[in-house]
């Protein structure tokens, strides 16, 4: 039987955690859980988690730790999760990292995806989602087969937070915040790293690699 595979995937905001989330999801057949997609579904769904959360994702900040704790304990309790996960986008802080470990989840794998800032600049102002299905596209590196509208038939729009002064406060947060998980996580002997490639599919090829491997 394949191993069970308890992924975080690490890296810069648009350094493609989503997307490849998302293929290896697909072709392991385990959740991929983004904490950014749930707080978005609570902010447009007008929650109380939602309204306390836009704030700060409007400022290109962290929510507070204690309420993505409590998304992420949630969503491991879902039955989906028993054999396998992908988590896009948590943890993002070491008391977070701790807190999943105090939950008892015995993480396999850990893969940092590296993007220079300044490529990440150029990626995110071609960044495009579907607020309706939540599909991600990007103009230059996957294009929607239906131009300015997502396969669903949905006019595609630019994230709030993918701003460029929004995406420069995002990358100072996640180099003092976030990259000291690099560490964290090297010392448990689980971390790999790729190196984001400028076509999506090598990137894949990487990962693959890293996970297989
Ligand atoms: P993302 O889609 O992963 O880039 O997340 C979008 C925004 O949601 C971030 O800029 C944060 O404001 C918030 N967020 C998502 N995940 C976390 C997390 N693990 N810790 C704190 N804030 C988070």
């Amino acid at each position: 039987m394949a191993r069970s595979i308890k992924l975080i995937l690490l890296g810069a905001p648009g350094a493609g955690k989503g997307t490849q989330a998302e293929i290896i999801s697909e072709k392991y057949g385990i959740p991929a859980i983004s904490t950014g997609a749930i707080i978005r579904e609570a902010i447009k769904n007008g929650t109380d988690m939602g309204k306390s959360a836009k704030q700060y994702t409007d400022a290109g900040a962290l929510v507070p730790d204690e309420v993505v704790i409590g998304i992420i304990k949630d969503r491991l309790s879902d039955s989906d999760c028993a054999n396998g996960f992908i988590l896009d986008g948590f943890p993002r802080t070491v008391p977070q990292a701790q807190a999943l470990e105090n939950m008892g989840v015995e993480i396999t794998d850990v893969i940092s995806i590296e993007v220079p800032d300044e490529k990440i600049l150029i990626r995110m102002s071609g960044r495009r989602v579907c607020k309706k299905c939540g599909a991600t596209y990007h103009t230059e590196y996957k294009p929607s087969p239906a131009g300015e509208y997502c396969v669903c038939g949905e006019k595609l729009t630019v994230r709030s937070d993918d701003d460029p002064k929004v995406v420069a406060q995002r990358l100072a947060t996640y180099h003092e915040t976030t990259e000291p998980l690099k560490a964290f996580y090297a010392e448990k002997g689980l971390l790999k790293t790729v190196e984001g490639q400028e076509k999506l599919e090598d990137t894949t090829a990487l990962t693959a690699k890293a996970l297989e491997g």
